[in-house]
């Protein structure tokens, strides 16, 4: 039985995922390396949930007993009694292999460990531990409160239990799992980042303004933010990184990250984090 969650990585992904478990009746630890990220992560749930009071979508009982579920750990130690274990750290393959070979140390062994990673093989974080089988990708979506995919990644050696009790969890939570093999980028940047690319070759060669590509693509395909304004809301740093994922993967020129892209990173220009991309913030 799943009682107690770990979250680890108390950043834009870590808070939205102790968030929707929390008020989903389950406990929650949230434990980041750096402390001042835990209490920013508290603050934000606190407010999304304010905001989800407001709307009369949650009523303040609910919002008081999900904030009384979720408590800041220290230490990585203390998952020692956590059912099951969502990674959100940065994403390196190196810091991701540390963790799971620490969790793999602390937590009981039949605790399912997953990560939220993007971009990097879950065969390979599996295979830091002694439980492979026990090893999957929880990719949720940018806002979590508000995303209900949640992509599940098979590693080479997930066995169909962790797969199960990974779905069962997901539709706990009101979110809708679909399964992706471990390929890179999965599902969804496999499509995504390339339609982004594209988009910026598109700019590059003079095709259209970035304002035009995104009225093309809202107006006529009915997408709901424009590639550009996605592709600046993500990250230019991070559709870069996993362009470069895709590339070096699947070893398929079609995956090259146009040089534009490259530029913009180089100068700095990573969208609206650093308030310039291919729109002004
Ligand atoms: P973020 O930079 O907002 O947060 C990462 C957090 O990890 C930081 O608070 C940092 O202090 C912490 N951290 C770093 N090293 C740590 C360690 N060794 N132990 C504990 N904590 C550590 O990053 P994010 O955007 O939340 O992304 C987290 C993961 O989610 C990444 O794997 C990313 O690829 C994936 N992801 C991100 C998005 C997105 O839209 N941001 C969407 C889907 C998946």
């Amino acid at each position: 039985m799943i009682k107690r969650i770990g979250v680890i990585g108390a950043g834009t992904m870590g808070n939205g995922i102790a968030q929707v478990f929390a008020q989903s009746g389950f406990e929650v630890k949230l434990h980041d390396a750096a402390a001042p990220a835990i209490e920013r992560a508290l603050k934000t749930i606190d407010k999304s949930l304010a905001k989800f009071v407001e709307k009369g979508k949650v009523s303040t009982e609910d919002r008081d007993a999900a904030l009384a579920r979720l408590s800041a750990a220290p230490s990585l130690d203390s998952f020692g009694d956590v059912d099951y274990v969502v990674e959100a750290v940065v994403e390196s393959l190196d810091v991701k292999r540390t963790i799971f070979g620490a969790l793999d140390k602390i937590t009981r062994p039949d605790v399912i460990l997953t990560s939220n990673t993007s971009s990097i093989s879950i065969t390979t974080i599996g295979a830091a531990t002694t439980r492979p089988g026990s090893v999957l990708g929880m990719h949720f979506m940018n806002p979590v409160p508000l995303m209900t995919l949640v992509e599940l990644i098979r590693g080479q050696a997930t066995s169909d239990e962790a797969m199960n009790t990974a779905s069962d969890l997901c539709r706990t939570l009101g979110k809708t799992p679909v399964e992706a093999a471990d390929y890179p980028g999965f599902i969804a940047n496999r499509i995504l980042m390339p339609m982004i690319n594209e988009a910026i070759f598109a700019v590059m060669e003079g095709v259209g303004t970035p304002e035009a590509i995104d009225s093309v693509m809202k107006l006529g395909m009915n997408h709901p933010m424009g590639p550009l304004t996605l592709a600046d809301f993500i990250g230019l740093d991070v559709c870069l990184a996993i362009m470069e994922v895709l590339h070096s993967g699947l070893g398929d020129p079609k995956y090259r990250p146009c040089p534009l892209l490259r530029r913009m990173v180089a100068a700095g220009h990573l969208g609206r984090k650093s308030g310039q991309g291919f729109y002004k913030y």
